[in-house]
């Protein structure tokens, strides 16, 4: 069985000492680790920010997209090769901003794939401007005198939009998030596991403190999460009390499980060649 350091390639990681990204990254191979999964089995796909730069630290099939753009690329793999455990990998920014049209479509496909948002409510990577998840009222680069819109709210839409499975973990606590992603990946269908990632250099206010004093647990609350109207409720509390743990999740066929040309054999296995397309890219010239 692969152990979790298998997961690791040569290159050493370039975030910021003390980073959110170190515990996810760590409860993310925990969880590969002990679902048994091998590193040829995995395939990812990550976009642009801190988290994007991940791609050259995993050891799996990997994927570097644009910004925004890891959802389709993961859909498309998965239909591919249904076989393979796919994870689409983004930030709050490219997930709910540039790739917010994917994540609202996707949802309802419900496509077999997990998708992990490192949500740290501002652009990292780019020294520090406001993003989808920003809180309002909150001081950025580019909200000087504060953020003036409302924060957009992931698992609401989520839920909302038909994903069938909804999560959220802190990455100050990687033992119950390596749990989560453990659900999430024997999950059939559409994952959202939005991850409290701070970002300890650009923003100065949600910090690992400001989550712990917040954060607490759903299934410490007898939660059900089968209630998809206490769900979407609970999915807006945010503020003084932030719920983690699996919001919602329902049983329901994929969208793989529908298309008869795939379902019992994957298009890898059938031998799709794929044509000359010489003739095709001549347009591009
Ligand atoms: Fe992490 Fe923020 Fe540094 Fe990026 S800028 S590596 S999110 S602490």
């Amino acid at each position: 069985m692969a152990k979790p350091q298998d997961f690791n390639t040569k290159v050493t990681p370039t975030w910021c000492p003390g980073c959110g990204n170190f515990g996810l990254w760590q409860a993310f191979k925990e969880a590969l680790s002990e679902q048994g999964l091998e590193p040829h089995q995995v395939a990812m796909t990550f976009d642009i920010g801190c988290c994007g730069n991940a791609a050259n630290w995993h050891n799996l099939y990997g994927f570097h997209s644009l910004h925004g753009r890891t959802v389709p690329v993961a859909l498309g793999i998965k239909l591919t090769n249904s076989k393979l455990t796919v994870i689409a990998d983004s930030g709050d920014g490219g997930g709910y901003g540039e790739g917010g049209n994917h994540f609202l479509h996707t949802c309802r496909t419900n496509v077999d794939i997990t998708f992990v948002v490192h949500n740290n409510q501002i652009y990292g990577l780019t020294t520090g401007q406001a993003s989808p998840t920003t809180d309002t009222g909150m001081e950025t680069k580019t909200t000087p005198a504060g953020q003036i819109e409302q924060p957009f709210h992931p698992l609401q839409v989520a839920i909302a939009q038909g994903a069938t499975f909804v999560a959220r973990g802190f990455t100050g606590d990687t033992k119950h998030l390596k749990e989560i992603f453990k659900k999430a990946i024997q999950h059939k269908g559409f994952s959202l596991v939005d991850v409290l990632q701070p970002c300890i250099t650009w923003n100065k206010e949600n910090t690992f403190d400001w989550y712990r004093k917040r954060v607490y647990k759903l299934e410490d609350q007898n939660w059900d999460i089968k209630n998809k109207d206490q769900a979407l409720l609970k999915a807006g509390e945010w503020g003084q009390k932030i719920p983690i743990g699996v919001f919602y999740q329902e049983s329901r066929p994929t969208y793989g499980d529908k298309l008869p040309q795939i379902k019992d054999k994957t298009l890898i296995e059938q031998g799709v060649k794929v044509g000359d397309i010489t003739e095709f890219l001549e347009e591009f010239k």
